[in-house]
Formats: structure tokens, C-alpha cells, sequence
């Protein structure tokens, strides 16, 4: 007779060789379809259950999107607040406008960071006519109270740190690895980073334990400690891990994010990340009342305005 094993049954603590990894956090998180700007993205953050993994509070992956058949990205002017967008692209490229008139092209191997503070507003589209799939992330960092309410920012990283971990290749986002610092700014301790490889191989990362970490695959199928895990959704790691074991077969492309906990707590809504809904309802109305909070981008896009915002229980 065969059933389920509890811990009467067997008693974790009294294994002396229990493995400290098999008791490690891992959680996974299955990312939810979204449309933006014309174009499906799976997002894998922010979640009910796990609303950030350090200061990361969104993940947006889109494409790879089939050309000509699928739409080109077309996201008109916008605004954020209290926040960083970081994008990231495998393949195509995106142009990027904004309110301090930045113009920029971004392609795979670069960064663009923008930092919202008090406010910013943008524009990203696909080139018009570019032949070329789509395929990347936009990620959100949540900016602490200390630099939430400051300047806003531009900056086109294109020359990032290239670490190799056996066969897989790790090009730093933002942060440090191993000794390798991004030239991206961080206002909270953070770490992003795109691990690739093209065949087959297993690697030893390492990571800070100071950090929660999380895991989001991109393409191909990793063996992340053990376990298999397959593209968009998130897999959150928890603190205290000095190093990442990852395995693959094939071409397969994954991002590692992390930082200390975030401990301050937002309120996100739309494109706005602060603290209680007074002042994303006032963001709100300034970016559709046409304040120049916002400043101006110069785009032939529709400017998109702020919807209703859904009221929250108790209001
Ligand atoms: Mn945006």
C-alpha cells in the first residue's frame, strides 16, 4: 500500500544530509496575456501573490512577433511616474521619443533606462516598415522615496559588461556580477541580467545572498536548480542563494533579476507606480488635463489617455 509520505512519515530535519537547496524557495508565477501598443506581451510581473523581487515590479515580454502577419509596435505618448522602464530586446529594434527629447533606436545588446521620477512621458514604436521580428522586455524598477519625486532621465546603455560562465554567455543589465558593473543607475542595491547560450551546456552563476532573486525565460527550455522551466512566466527564488545552476539544450536566453526586498509599498496603477491613490488619480488628471508635468514628446502618435481608475474596495 503506497500514499502520501508526511513529515510523521519522515522527518526532514533528522536527515543530516539534507540538501539546503531542495528546501530553497521556488515559486512559479505563470505569466497573463496583455496587449500593448498593438502587440500581445506576456506579463509575468507584478502578480497577486509577488509584487516585486527587489525593487522589480514589471515584466513585460513581447514577441517574437511574426512579420508581416502581427502588428508593429505602436505605443503613443504616455507617462510614468516614481518609476525606471529598462528595455531590453533579443531581436528587431524600437524607437524611442521623449518629454527631455531623447530620440533613440535601441537593438539587441543594448539598454535604454529611463527614470520617471515626478514625471516623464514617451512614445515607442517598431521602425515604420521594419522587416524584422520583435522580440524583447520591458521591465519596470520601482524608484525609492528618496529619488521618486526627482528629475527625470534618459540614457541609451549600448556598452554593457560580457561575462562567460562555461558555455553560457551573461551580459549585465544592471548592478554587478561577479566583480562586472553595469553603468545603468541604481537608486535601490539591484541586479539584472540576460544569460544566453546557443548549444548545450550547464553553468555555475553567481549571485548575491543578500538578494531575492527571480527567473524569466525568454526562449528554450532551462533546467533552473533542478527544475525544468519553460519561457514568460516568472520563477521567484527567494533570499539567501550565493549561486544559480542553470542547464539547457539549444539556443535558449533567460533573465536573472534581483535586489534587496523592496520594503516601502507602492501602488501601482497604469503607468504609474506611488504610494496610495491620491497621487496616481493626480497624475492621472494632470497627463489628460494636458499639464506640462508631463512635457511633450514629439511623435505622430496618439497621445493615450488615462482610463477610469477602478476604485478600490473601502474608497
Ligand atoms: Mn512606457
Amino acid at each position: 500500500m503506497s500514499g502520501p509520505v508526511g513529515s510523521a512519515d519522515c522527518p526532514v530535519d533528522d536527515d543530516p544530509h539534507h540538501d539546503a537547496a531542495a528546501s530553497a524557495v521556488f515559486e512559479r508565477y505563470t505569466a497573463r496575456d496583455a496587449n500593448v501598443g498593438g502587440i500581445t506581451v506576456r506579463r509575468a510581473l507584478p502578480k497577486r501573490e509577488r509584487r516585486t523581487v527587489g525593487a522589480w515590479c514589471f515584466v513585460d515580454h513581447f514577441g517574437p512577433t511574426d512579420v508581416p502577419a502581427d502588428p508593429e509596435m505602436q505605443v503613443g505618448p504616455h507617462p510614468h511616474i516614481g518609476l525606471q522602464t529598462v528595455t531590453w530586446l533579443l531581436e528587431g529594434e524600437v524607437v524611442h521619443r521623449d518629454s527631455l527629447g531623447s530620440e533613440q533606436v535601441i537593438r539587441p545588446g543594448a539598454v535604454n533606462l529611463m527614470t520617471a521620477g515626478a514625471g516623464v512621458s514617451h512614445a515607442e514604436q517598431t521602425p515604420p516598415g521594419s522587416a524584422v521580428s520583435q522580440h524583447g522586455v520591458q521591465l519596470w524598477v520601482a524608484q525609492p522615496e528618496s529619488t521618486r519625486h526627482g528629475a527625470p532621465e534618459f540614457v541609451h546603455l549600448p556598452d554593457l559588461p560580457r561575462l562567460g560562465f562555461g558555455p553560457w554567455q551573461a551580459t549585465v543589465l544592471v548592478g554587478e556580477v561577479a566583480g562586472q558593473r553595469s553603468p545603468a543607475r541604481t537608486d535601490t542595491p539591484l541586479v539584472g541580467m540576460a544569460l544566453d547560450i546557443d548549444e548545450s551546456g550547464s553553468a555555475v552563476v553567481p549571485l548575491d545572498p543578500s538578494f531575492e532573486h527571480g527567473v524569466v525565460v525568454l526562449e528554450g527550455t532551462v533546467s533552473v536548480g533542478g527544475e525544468r522551466v519553460e519561457p514568460s512566466g516568472l520563477v521567484y527564488l527567494g533570499l539567501g542563494r550565493s549561486e544559480l545552476h542553470v542547464s539547457a539544450r539549444g539556443l535558449t536566453r533567460l533573465l536573472v533579476l534581483g535586489g534587496e526586498p523592496f520594503e516601502e509599498e507602492i501602488s501601482m496603477w497604469w503607468n504609474f507606480v506611488g504610494r496610495g491613490h491620491v497621487e496616481l488619480d493626480e497624475a492621472a488628471r494632470a497627463w489628460n488635463d494636458g499639464s506640462d508635468r508631463f512635457g511633450q514628446v514629439d511623435s505622430t502618435l496618439a497621445r493615450i489617455a488615462a482610463p477610469p481608475r477602478p476604485f478600490k474596495r473601502g474608497e
